[in-house]
C-alpha cells in the first residue's frame, strides 16, 4: 500500500498545509507515491467559513490586498518560497475592497486547486465530503480515522488536524440564561457562527440585547437590517419593518477600533526590537514558567511604544521636542515605565501623541452620561472621531501601533498559551471591522434600530424578562424576551462538540488551562499530558495553543501561519518518505 495522509479540515489552514506540502514534496519525498486524504463536509479550500452557501451580505474585514495565501521572502521557513497573487490581485479588485465571504471563498478554491495540480506526480488528493468522528490506533502504528456513514475507517500513517474554529457546549456560566429563557418563554441564543445561527426567533420591533460588540455582532447587525430588507439611502437606513431593535452593550461598550484606511509611507520601524526571539527564548526558560501581566506586558508594551514613537518621530517631528536618535537611545536605556513616561513627557509635548495603552483599552472608563439619549449622541460622536482618526494620515502613530502588534502577535504565538485576553485586545486595536460597516452602525444608531447599553453592560434574569444595564448610564436599564450572546463559541477542547477532539482529550491529549490543545511549537506535533509529541497525530490552527491571529497573512509580514505550515509540511514529508509502509489494512 502506498503511504496514506489524513487532512481533516479543508479550510484555509488545510488548504495552506497542502500548498506547503506541494512546495516541499521535490526536496523530501521522492518516488514512493502518496494519497492525501482531506475530510470536511463543505468543499476544500474555502471550506465552511468561507463556502460560497452563505448571504453575500457577510464581508471579510480584511483588505483584499492584506490577505495572501503565498509565501515571499520574509516568511522564515525551511522550504521553498512559492510566490502567488494576493486576493485583489487575483480579483481584480482595488485592495482597500473589502471582499465578500464568497469572493474570498472562490480565491481559497484557486489556491486549492493550483495547490493540487503543483503536487509531483504520483501524489494524489481525495476529498472525502464527511465528517470525521474519531481518530484511533497506536503511537507506533497507522492510525484509523472513521467517517460519519461509513463503516470503515481510512488509514493513515500521518493524521494533521485542521479544526479550526469549534463548535462548543455553553460556558457553564451561560446554563443560568438558558434556563431561564426556556423557563419563561424567552429567547437566549448562545455564542455561535452568526452566519449559521436561526436569528428567526428575533421578532420585528421588539428589543433584542446583545452581549458582545466584536465581530459577531457586525454579522448579526447585517443579518438583521440588510438581511430583513433595509437598505441604506446615502448615511440614512430604511427600514423594512421587519427588523429588532438591538440593545448592544460589552465590556468597553464600544466597538473595535476602525480598520486603519490609508497606507504606510516612509522608514518603517525595524521589528522586531524590544519583544523578539532573544525575549521570548529568555521567557521560556524561566525556571518558575512566566505570568503574563508581570513578565511578558513590559515587553509589549515597550515594543508598541517604538513602534509608534517610531512613527510620531520620523513622520510628525514638529510634534516632538528631541531628535529620533536622541529619543530612541534614552527609550532603550530606560528602565521601567515610570522613567519611560517621564521621557515621554519631554520628548512629545502634546499629551494625546503620547500612546496611552490603558486609556485606549477602556474609553468608557469612568465616563458617566445622565441620560440614554444623551449617552447615543455620545457614543456616536467617539465612532465618528474614531473613523476620521483612523483614516487621518495626521494619526500615522496608530500605524505604527498596527505594525507593532502583529509583530508581537508573530512573536507571541511562540509561548504557547498566553491566555484569551491579548487575543481580545488584539482584535479590538488591530482586527475591527470594516469603516463602511462603523458608517452603517452610526446610521441604524441614529434610526433607532441599534442602541447602545454602555460598558461592563450586566445582563439579570427576574419578572421574566431578561434586563441589562451598565454604570456608564446610572439608574437606566432595559427589559427584553431575546438575548444574544453575540461572540464565537471558546475554542475549548474539553467542551468541544467534535466528538473527534473530545475523544482526543479523554485518551490524554494535552490541554492548556484555557482549554486549548498542547502542541510541539517546532512542528504542530500533538503533545500528552507528559509532553510528548505524537509521532502520527498534527494539529493546525485557532484550536491549538500555536493559534495565530487569524489565518490570513499580510503579504510581506512574515506570516507565523506560513512558517508553521511549512514545518508541519516538511515534519509529515520526512516521517512519511523514511517508514516504509509495514501494515496492511485489517
Ligand atoms: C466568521 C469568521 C470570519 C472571519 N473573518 C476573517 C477575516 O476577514 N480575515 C482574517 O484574516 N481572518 C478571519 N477569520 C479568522 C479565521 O481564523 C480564518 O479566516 C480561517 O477561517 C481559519 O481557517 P481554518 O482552516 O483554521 O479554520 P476553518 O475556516 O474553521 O476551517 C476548518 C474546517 O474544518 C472542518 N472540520 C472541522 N471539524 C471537522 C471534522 N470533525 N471532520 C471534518 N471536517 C471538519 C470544517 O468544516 C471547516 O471547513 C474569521 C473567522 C470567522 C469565524
Amino acid at each position: 500500500m502506498r503511504p496514506q495522509l489524513v487532512i481533516v479540515g479543508a479550510g484555509p489552514r488545510g488548504t495552506g498545509l497542502l500548498e506547503r506540502i506541494a512546495a516541499n514534496a521535490p526536496e523530501l519525498y521522492a518516488g514512493s507515491g502518496l494519497d492525501i486524504h482531506l475530510v470536511d463536509p463543505h468543499p476544500p479550500g474555502g471550506g465552511r467559513i468561507w463556502r460560497a452557501a452563505q448571504s453575500p451580505l457577510l464581508w471579510m474585514n480584511s483588505h483584499a490586498e492584506d490577505v495572501t495565501m503565498f509565501t515571499d521572502g520574509t516568511v522564515q521557513m525551511a522550504g521553498p518560497v512559492r510566490e502567488g497573487p494576493t486576493l485583489h490581485e487575483w480579483a481584480r479588485l482595488d485592495g482597500r475592497t473589502f471582499a465578500d465571504r464568497q469572493l474570498q471563498g472562490r480565491y481559497l478554491s484557486w489556491v486549492y486547486e493550483r495547490a493540487v495540480a503543483e503536487l509531483p506526480p504520483g501524489v494524489t488528493v481525495h476529498h472525502h465530503p464527511r465528517r470525521a468522528l474519531r481518530v484511533s490506533g497506536s503511537r507506533e502504528g497507522r492510525q484509523q480515522v472513521w467517517l460519519e456513514g461509513r463503516p470503515r475507517p481510512l488509514l493513515a500513517d500521518l493524521v494533521v488536524l485542521a479544526l479550526g474554529h469549534l463548535d462548543s457546549e455553553p460556558d457553564p456560566d451561560l446554563a443560568e440564561p438558558a434556563a431561564y429563557a426556556r423557563e419563561h418563554g424567552l429567547v437566549h441564543l448562545p455564542p455561535d457562527f452568526t452566519a449559521d445561527s436561526d436569528l428567526s426567533p428575533l421578532k420585528a420591533g421588539e428589543p433584542v440585547l446583545v452581549r458582545g460588540f466584536g465581530l459577531a455582532f457586525v454579522d448579526l447587525m447585517v443579518l438583521l437590517t440588510e438581511g430583513r430588507g433595509g437598505r441604506y439611502e446615502g448615511d440614512t437606513y430604511v427600514p423594512s419593518g421587519r427588523e429588532p431593535v438591538l440593545y448592544v452593550g460589552s465590556r468597553r461598550g464600544v466597538p473595535y477600533h476602525a480598520k486603519i484606511g490609508y497606507d504606510w509611507t516612509g522608514p518603517r520601524p525595524a521589528l522586531p526590537r524590544f519583544l523578539g526571539p532573544p525575549e521570548v527564548e529568555a521567557l521560556l526558560a524561566r525556571p518558575g514558567g512566566f505570568d503574563f501581566r508581570r513578565d511578558v506586558w513590559p515587553l509589549v508594551e515597550k515594543e508598541l511604544g517604538f513602534a509608534h514613537y517610531h512613527r510620531l518621530f520620523t513622520a510628525h517631528a514638529e510634534r516632538t521636542a528631541m531628535t529620533w536618535a536622541d529619543f530612541e537611545e534614552r527609550y532603550a536605556a530606560a528602565a521601567d515605565p515610570v522613567e519611560t513616561a517621564a521621557l515621554v513627557a519631554t520628548a512629545v509635548p502634546d499629551p494625546a501623541d503620547r500612546l496611552d495603552l490603558a486609556a485606549l483599552d477602556h474609553p468608557l472608563d469612568g465616563v458617566r452620561y445622565a441620560s440614554h439619549e444623551e449617552f447615543q449622541e455620545g457614543l456616536r460622536g467617539y465612532v465618528e472621531s474614531d473613523l476620521s482618526r483612523r483614516h487621518d494620515p495626521a494619526h500615522s502613530a496608530d500605524l505604527g501601533v498596527f505594525l507593532g502588534l502583529l509583530s508581537v502577535y508573530g512573536q507571541l504565538v511562540r509561548l504557547g498559551n498566553i491566555g484569551p485576553w491579548w487575543h481580545g485586545f488584539f482584535s479590538y486595536l488591530a482586527s475591527g471591522p470594516p469603516g463602511p460597516r462603523l458608517r452603517q452602525l452610526l446610521a441604524l444608531s441614529r434610526a433607532g434600530i441599534l442602541r447602545f447599553v454602555g460598558a461592563d453592560m450586566t445582563v439579570t434574569a427576574e419578572d421574566g424578562v431578561f434586563r441589562a444595564s451598565s454604570p456608564t448610564v446610572p439608574g437606566h436599564s432595559v427589559e427584553a424576551r431575546a438575548l444574544v450572546e453575540a461572540r464565537l463559541p471558546e475554542p475549548t477542547v474539553g467542551r468541544a462538540r467534535d466528538t473527534l477532539l473530545r475523544e482526543l482529550h479523554a485518551e490524554g491529549a494535552a490541554e492548556t488551562p484555557g482549554g486549548l490543545l498542547r502542541v510541539d511549537p517546532a512542528d504542530g506535533r500533538i503533545l500528552d499530558g507528559a509532553g510528548r509529541p505524537h509521532p502520527r497525530r498534527f494539529a493546525l490552527g485557532p484550536f491549538t495553543d500555536a493559534r495565530t491571529p487569524g489565518v490570513f497573512t499580510r503579504p510581506r509580514t512574515g506570516g507565523p501561519a506560513f512558517r508553521q505550515n511549512d514545518a508541519t509540511a516538511r515534519a509529515a514529508l520526512a516521517f512519511l518518505s523514511a517508514s516504509p509502509v509495514k501494515e496492511f489494512a485489517r
